[in-house]
């Protein structure tokens, strides 16, 4: 964080100095009283589950020299107090604040239904090459995670590039309007998130508010094979825009996609305006084809050169559990992709599976969360999915998964098993296992699906 003073912070959270040196100088910031520093600030947020008023004695014995809090608390010697409304507002006000004190910086806004850690690791990696860049640690992307990402900027980065999460409509428009991104990417839109939104239209209406938040010189990267997300043109008002995809309508495409089995690769041929070149991801599946090309366009329009954007989407490090392709032996491929899951992605890795699989294609699925009222039908969906693309074997987890598994066995599929816990799916696994086979386990989060990966690994 740019160091500010008490004053300063009590001016952009519209906040009261009731304690304090108004010229104290605060050098970080925090909400969690676990990771304060001496100097620091503490930011009382109130979450779902716990009250920030409650750490402010651990805070300060940490060495908090302020604190920004929402009713009066005892005093603390030497530590400036600044009362507000509402804490996650002053957070947010602040990180609006302080992104705005870095003259020169861009923003980069990612959002979409799938894709969008993968984006923003993979537009990170081939701007590294020519810029400072910062970006969203990990998938910190709602409304804490984004104003905590802009108030860890040091001030000399050129470039932040920023994931930005959505389960409800207005809060891209939130993250925008304190980030004011310069260039917005959507990635897809797809049925996310539905116990709010209903409708695929929504999500549609939801991601747009990023391109609605662009200033009038900002630019727009849209995915041309979406329809959902080509139709935001429409929204566009004489912003810049470029799409890309696998269609050569589309300014920055892909072309000749080879997968290699062995190295468990995937190249293609980029095109961007009269240039083209071959890249190779070290991780397969046409849908990091897609990424890529997303990086490629904020690249190139970046003006870093081909063999920067080479370099850095062949070494990109994607953040944990999403696609983490292990050699088990015995020819044996497991494949942890047990970071998430809804029905695009879900059809995605196993499509990605396919592309590397040399003999039997095993897939373990658990439940995807949050599809509100389409989940049955989703699930459903999924099993014809799996038996019509002849995946060898099915095992499903949990109350969830057996209606993937019932609706794969109706589509005449024969390999299928059900198991109630990751325990159970992973002693089936481990009996039919066999040499040649590649396996992918795939569920949303709250399925703590690496539970079988780790088991499985631990007994071959
Ligand atoms: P979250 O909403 O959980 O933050 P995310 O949008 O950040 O997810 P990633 O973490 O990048 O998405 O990827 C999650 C999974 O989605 C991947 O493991 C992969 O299976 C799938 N996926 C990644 N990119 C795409 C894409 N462009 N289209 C469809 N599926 C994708
Ligand atoms: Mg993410």
């Amino acid at each position: 964080m740019i160091p500010m003073s008490l004053a300063e912070i009590r001016n952009a959270v519209s906040g009261k100095i009731i304690q304090g040196d108004p010229k104290s100088k605060i050098t970080d910031i925090s909400i969690d009283s676990r990771t304060i520093n001496p100097g620091d600030m503490f930011v009382a947020i109130i979450g779902e589950r716990f009250d920030g008023h409650s750490f402010i004695p651990e805070a300060v014995s940490k060495g908090a020299r302020a604190l920004i809090v929402d009713h009066s608390i005892k005093a603390y010697p030497g530590v400036g107090i600044i009362l507000v409304e509402d804490t996650t507002r002053a957070l947010q006000d602040l990180a609006r604040y302080h992104r705005m004190l870095i003259k020169g910086l861009t923003v980069i806004g990612i959002t979409g239904s799938a894709g969008k850690t993968t984006t923003k690791d993979m537009i990170a990696s081939v701007l590294k090459e020519k810029y400072n860049v910062t970006k969203t640690r990990g998938n910190l992307n709602n409304y804490y995670g984004l104003p905590l990402t802009l108030l860890s900027l040091d001030g000399d980065e050129e470039i932040a590039v920023l994931e930005m999460g959505m389960s409800k409509l207005g809060e891209i428009e939130l993250l925008a309007s304190i980030s004011k991104p310069d260039i917005g990417v959507i990635t897809n839109v797809g049925p996310t998130h539905l116990e709010n939104l209903k409708t695929v239209g929504n999500v549609a209406r939801g991601k747009r508010e990023l391109i609605e938040g662009l200033p009038t010189n900002g630019l727009a990267i849209l995915n041309y094979d979406n329809k959902y997300v080509r139709d935001m043109k429409d929204y566009v008002e004489g912003k810049k825009v470029i799409y890309y995809g696998f269609s050569p309508e589309a300014d920055v495409y892909a072309e000749h996609i080879k997968v290699d089995e062995k190295n468990k690769n995937i190249s293609f041929i980029a095109h961007y305006k009269t240039e083209k070149e071959r890249i190779t991801l070290q991780k397969p599946g046409k849908h990091n084809v897609y990424n890529a090309l997303a990086a490629i366009a904020v690249a190139r329009y970046l003006r870093v050169d081909w063999g920067g954007i080479k370099n850095g989407l062949y070494n990109i490090d994607l953040s944990s559990l999403r696609w983490d392709v292990r050699d088990l032996g015995n020819e044996i491929t497991l494949i942890n992709d047990t970071y998430n899951a809804n029905p695009l992605s879900m059809k995605a890795a196993i499509e990605a599976t396919f592309d590397i699989a040399q003999e039997r294609v095993i897939t373990v699925l658990g439940g995807m969360l949050e599809l509100g009222d389409m989940e049955e039908k989703a699930h459903v969906d999924l099993g014809r999915y799996v038996a019509e693309r002849n995946v060898d074997v099915l095992i499903t987890v949990g109350e969830l998964g057996r209606l993937t598994a019932r609706s794969a066995e109706k589509e005449g599929m024969k390999n299928v098993y059900q198991a109630d816990n990751n325990q159970e799916a992973s002693r089936v696994l481990l009996d039919l296992i066999k040499k040649g086979d590649t396996i992918l386990v795939k569920g949303s989060r709250g399925n703590k699906m690496e539970e079988i990966v780790k088991m499985v690994s631990s007994q071959e």
